[in-house]
């Protein structure tokens, strides 16, 4: 390679209003722009908690006039996204807040997309056809720590019938304004909050790995790895003893919620075949979650991975406290067990047709092109077999 050559591009363009009681400053900053009206974007479950309630009632009495959307569930489809749009036309909504985990941020800057621009939201797929108009104004606010959704330019959202996977990419899709306010996570039960933390942790160490040249990402992803071994067994601990807004309990959920962000600010540089797994899974095994099915794969990854990419391995190893590429992979089961997440998949009944599918997703993945290491369909099968449990 001609290093004088290779261009890279660089980019962290989003405003993150970051703290403890952060998002009760929404409605001031929506008053500053002249808006009042914003749908709020979240997925049922969360819209029956009491904290979306609270949310709610915050907006109205700081001047606001919200609706609320909560027809986000499972992993989002196409539907959900156009009664979005829907909804946000009936109730002459102005603006949006996308509040939730990584569906609900996912949708809301889609539904956003198709305000302005028309048509059906498949012809947007990887910027087959240009986002011409600007989006209206739209701020994330993330209640899981794990996509950082929130601060990227991407969405992924399926087909209601296939539950094929279609990824809208754009970087007018990037909200404008983060509000991260680790109150609102305090309640995430502690599977969420373990899978979610995998996710994070995934998106940290596949971006370190990944092939290209991206300095500040490696920075920042070493930093959210420390972040993520320190924070994230605390947090699930915290989780299942529902032990409430102690100083502690807010420290593990600030830096489980920073360390996520970092994930998605590192994975501009690339992710890598444990997403193209995680991916495939979730598409034949649609209540899969997207977190859980990155935390099974990644040992058994980074495992594979740690001959192509020996020195970037060994520095995440030391991150951790760990001396080499072995101490790593036990380091990362270790965290697992203590946080609840399986070694292998269970139950899932994968004949080896079922493989053969999986691992023919998993080889057409756009991850795998960023992996360090090739990954041919045989490979692809290997890993599949080791972690799914027969
Ligand atoms: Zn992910």
């Amino acid at each position: 390679m001609n290093g004088l050559m290779t261009i890279s591009q660089f980019s962290y363009p989003t405003s993150i209003y970051f703290g403890e009681g952060a998002s009760k400053k929404i409605p001031e900053h929506f008053r500053a722009l002249g808006l009042k009206r914003p749908l709020v974007v979240t997925d049922r479950d969360l819209g029956a908690l009491p904290v979306f309630e609270t949310f709610m009632k915050g907006l109205k009495a700081g001047g606001l006039e919200p609706h609320a959307y909560l027809g986000i569930f499972g992993n989002p489809v196409r539907s959900q996204v156009h009664s979005g749009v829907d909804a946000y036309r009936q109730n002459h909504a102005d603006s949006l807040i996308a509040i939730g985990g990584g569906a609900a941020m996912d949708c809301g800057k889609v539904i956003a997309m198709l305000i302005t621009n028309p048509g059906d939201l498949f012809e947007y797929e990887w910027s087959k056809k240009p986002i011409q108009n600007a989006l209206p104004y739209i701020v994330a606010v993330p209640t899981t720590a794990g996509t950082g959704s929130e601060i990227g330019r991407a969405s992924l959202v399926s087909d209601d019938q296939t539950h094929q996977k279609k990824i809208f990419f754009d970087q007018k899709l990037l909200p404008r304004a983060v509000y991260a306010d680790p109150e609102l996570t305090l309640g995430l039960p502690a599977l969420p909050t373990a899978a979610t933390g995998m996710d994070a942790l995934t998106h940290l160490m596949e971006a370190f790995v990944a092939k290209g040249y991206h300095p500040m990402a490696d920075g920042i992803a070493l930093e959210g790895i420390r972040k993520v071994a320190k924070y994230l067994a605390p947090a699930v601990s915290f989780a299942r003893t529902k032990i409430g807004a102690t100083p502690e309990h807010l420290e593990a959920r600030k830096e489980m919620l920073a360390a996520a962000m970092m994930g998605a600010a590192a994975f501009q540089k690339g992710l890598g075949i444990t997403h193209s797994c995680a991916n495939a899974l979730t598409t034949y095994y649609d209540r899969l979650h997207h977190g859980l099915a990155n935390g099974v794969m990644l040992p058994y990854v980074l495992e594979w991975n740690a001959s192509a990419a020996p020195e970037a391995t060994q520095r995440m190893a030391e991150a951790v406290g760990m001396r080499d590429t072995k101490g790593l992979v036990q380091w990362v089961r270790d965290l697992k067990k203590q946080i609840g997440i399986p070694e292998q998949f269970q139950d899932l009944h994968a004949d080896e047709a079922r493989i053969q599918k999986l691992a023919e997703h998993a080889l057409a993945d756009g991850c795998t092109s960023e992996n360090p290491r090739e990954t041919s369909l045989e490979d692809f099968k290997q890993l599949f077999k080791k972690a799914i449990s027969s």
